[in-house]
């Protein structure tokens, strides 16, 4: 794996006044990614990841976020919600992100009529909250 350390190693055989295009990628940047993609990844994986986009890095292409978008893709990372995370209320006639609040009272609808999301619907609530940027504060 290529650290910081074994890059300062080698940008030390530079000439320390030489010009250069500059792009610095790490987990943290996975992590991001994969969390604004509703996608649980750790930092152990965003590390293979970011190894494997090193690895294999493609010269004429260079690293981009559909780079990491392609790896994150192969890691097969889990959602980062599951059903249990959303209700719908049957009384208002709406999806609750209830993962935000805690509890059903917490997220004002104690004494409504809820039910558990489906998974079809569990695939929106969650494209809702990548779409509002619900994921990036966590
Ligand atoms: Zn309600």
């Amino acid at each position: 794996m290529t650290t910081i350390q074994k890059l300062i190693e080698h940008l030390s055989t530079y000439p320390k006044d030489a010009v250069v295009a500059y792009a610095l990628w790490g987990a943290d940047d996975v992590i991001q990614r994969a969390s604004e993609r509703g996608l649980l990844c750790s930092k152990e994986q965003a590390e293979e990841i970011i190894d494997r986009v090193d690895r294999k890095q493609d010269a004429s292409l260079g690293i981009s976020w559909a780079t990491l978008d392609c790896y994150i893709d192969e890691a097969n990372l889990q959602p980062l919600k599951t059903v249990n995370d959303y209700l719908y209320c049957e009384t208002c006639e709406e999806f609750v992100d209830l993962w935000k609040y805690g509890s059903v009272a917490d997220a004002g609808h104690e004494g409504c009529k809820t039910r558990p999301v489906t998974e079809e619907e569990l695939k929106n609530c969650i494209q809702d909250c990548i779409e509002d940027g619900c994921f990036e504060e966590e």
